[in-house]
């Protein structure tokens, strides 16, 4: 389709009109929704402006504008995200709301300059609301129930943790969206604004202005909150308050960036969050990963590998008969894969696991205890999804590495316990 666009007939047959023509940048941006591209990047190159679609996580090339077509595409984006059309020697920010009969979809543009010519990244904003539901983040049933009833409380803090692009925030959104967010007063403060959370004020850091992470939170405070949703914690003032919010009654989701479940309360920790407060205001921590479904259309069956049967086994995975591979057919642009599921490991402290927390027990004391109470891991939960035929083992190990017991670095494995947490699995 977009080599239709983009078309170099155009250009012969209308040496006045070249480029892309005024419905065009619709056209293009129509083309990346519908192939469920989450981010459109344009690189400016020696041979013309390379388009790239990032669709379930991962980056696919898509055509090389000529030189004169890609300015001028970069021209029509400029000026429908309110821009100034002239290159400029400073980045750029703005938004593009592009009309839908059902809802407006909204893409945040960057446009940076580099060297003598300029490059941009467009993302694609507004979600459908109905994928901010607890069961269609791939939670299991007791899971979304255990979560219901924590956020039931409406206090205290939860974390979503895990690596960059391991859809904690849409975890967050979701979490958001299971509440009656029309009878709360709801506020986040987001760098920046990633979607549009209906009834809640959402505020976007702007450092340049003196609106940091920690002045809005403050500011939050003030404005009687029953729900706090902060897009990342990242420093010490910001986390300070967030813990301390959370103990005087608020209900506080936040992100955080950590390895796993027990990571998040180092985390906090290390952004100097006292022990004992981390201990009475964690309610929950969800650390969680992201791994793409295989196509439904096209997906084969075959028996697991010798290799794929020490991995289930160490992981104490019952071993399947069959599992499913990708192949690619025309429903899934021959990627073998469509849309993505996350994989979790859920810690709800009970007041055993407060008083470790309190102590400011080592990370490993934390994962020991919580192996001997069986927390399902991101690794076990992940090798369940490849088990039931969701997603493969190559997609599994692509996103979090597992080793199987007879590889040079074994997994730590207790005869006790069939779950296993691996630290170096969750939250890449
Ligand atoms: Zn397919």
């Amino acid at each position: 389709m977009l080599e239709t666009v983009f078309d170099d007939r155009t250009e012969h047959q209308q040496p006045d009109a070249i480029g892309p023509h005024p419905d065009t940048l619709s056209t293009f941006l129509w083309n990346a929704i519908i192939e469920r591209a989450t981010d459109v990047h344009l690189h400016c190159t020696e041979g013309g402006l390379r388009v790239l679609y990032r669709i379930d996580g991962m980056v696919h090339p898509r055509i090389v504008l000529p030189e004169r077509q890609g300015r001028k595409l970069l021209n029509q984006i400029k000026t429908a995200a309110g821009l100034n059309a002239v290159r400029s020697f400073v980045p750029l920010e703005g938004q593009i709301h592009l009309p839908h009969e059902d809802h407006q979809r909204d893409i945040r543009v960057t446009l940076t300059p580099i060297q003598n010519r300029e490059s941009a990244h467009l993302r694609f904003l507004t979600l459908a609301t109905d994928q901010w539901s607890l069961p269609s983040l791939g939670l299991l049933e007791a899971d979304q129930n255990r979560i219901s009833e924590t956020l039931h409380t409406q206090s205290g803090l939860v974390l979503i943790t895990g690596g960059t692009g391991s859809g904690k925030t849409t975890t967050m959104y979701s979490l958001a969206s299971s509440m009656d967010l029309s009878a709360m007063t709801a506020y986040s403060i987001e760098d920046p604004v990633e979607f549009k959370l209906p009834f809640a004020q959402q505020i976007e850091v702007d450092e340049r202005h003196g609106l940091t992470m920690h002045e809005g939170l403050r500011t939050i405070l003030r404005m009687d909150p029953d729900l706090i949703l902060i897009g990342e914690i990242r420093d010490q003032d910001s986390a300070v308050v967030a813990a301390r919010a959370a103990l005087s009654g608020k209900l506080v989701l936040a992100t955080i960036h950590a390895q796993d479940a027990p990571g998040a309360v180092d985390s906090l920790h290390y952004l100097g969050v006292p022990s004992h407060i981390i201990g009475t205001a964690l309610r929950s921590v969800i650390a969680q990963n992201l791994l793409r479904k295989l196509c439904d259309c096209c997906a084969q069956s075959s028996p697991p590998t010798q290799q794929e049967q020490a991995l289930f086994s160490s992981h104490g995975v019952k071993i399947p008969e069959t599992l499913k591979r990708p192949v690619g057919c025309v429903e899934c642009n021959s990627y073998g894969y469509r849309g993505r599921t996350g994989i979790f490991e859920i810690m709800t402290p009970d007041p055993e696991l407060r008083q470790l927390i309190s102590r400011g027990v080592h990370h490993n004391e934390l994962t020991e205890f919580l192996q001997e109470q069986g927390m399902r891991s991101v690794a076990y939960d992940g090798l369940t999804k490849v088990a039931e035929g969701v997603t493969s083992t190559e997609e599994l190990q692509r996103v979090c590495p597992l080793t199987d017991a007879a590889s040079l670095e074994p997994i730590k494995h207790s005869p006790d316990t069939a779950l296993q947490v691996e630290p170096a699995a969750a939250g890449q």
